[in-house]
């Protein structure tokens, strides 16, 4: 095995470079020596372990990319900086003034989103001013729109 002939290789020229330090001779003889009874349970049990540490380490990189995915969305439906939302005052992108309304939002989506909110509070709904007409015809109609 290849692993055995470079212990070899490195005890035999540690051992003429240890002279007569007693440190050093007995970390030889500890690497000569056979492994104890266990050791390769011991060995297994520690690679699985680290093998679902690797999976569990990618997992959670990649549900932490989806969150910062997801909180870069909402900033920009928000109109605020994707990189610290206006809370960090060395931030590159805003130099903490990318509060959410601190540039334009994305006003329909914003609206999509908080409206079925607004209704389900009892509060009133938002609508594009583009919609404004539309509403007032609903509200004719017997709908329950507000115009903010
Ligand atoms: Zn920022």
């Amino acid at each position: 095995m290849v692993n055995d002939q470079l212990t070899a290789a490195l005890t035999e020229q540690l051992s003429q470079q240890a002279g007569s330090d007693p440190i050093m001779a007995m970390l030889l003889q500890q690497m000569a020596s056979t492994p104890p009874d266990g050791a390769d349970e011991e060995l297994a049990e520690l690679r699985s372990r680290l093998e679902r540490s690797g999976r569990k380490i990618e997992r959670l990189r990649a549900e932490l990319a989806a969150a910062n995915a997801m909180a870069a969305y909402v900033a920009r439906v928000l109109g605020a900086c994707e990189r610290c939302w206006g809370m960090d005052q060395f931030c590159r992108g805003c130099l903490g003034r990318g509060h959410p309304g601190s540039s334009q939002p994305d006003v329909g989506t914003l609206i999509d989103w908080v409206s079925p909110a607004l209704q389900r509070a009892g509060l009133p709904t938002i609508t594009l001013a583009s919609d404004q007409t539309r509403a007032a015809s609903e509200e004719q109609e017997g709908g329950h729109h507000a115009v903010v």
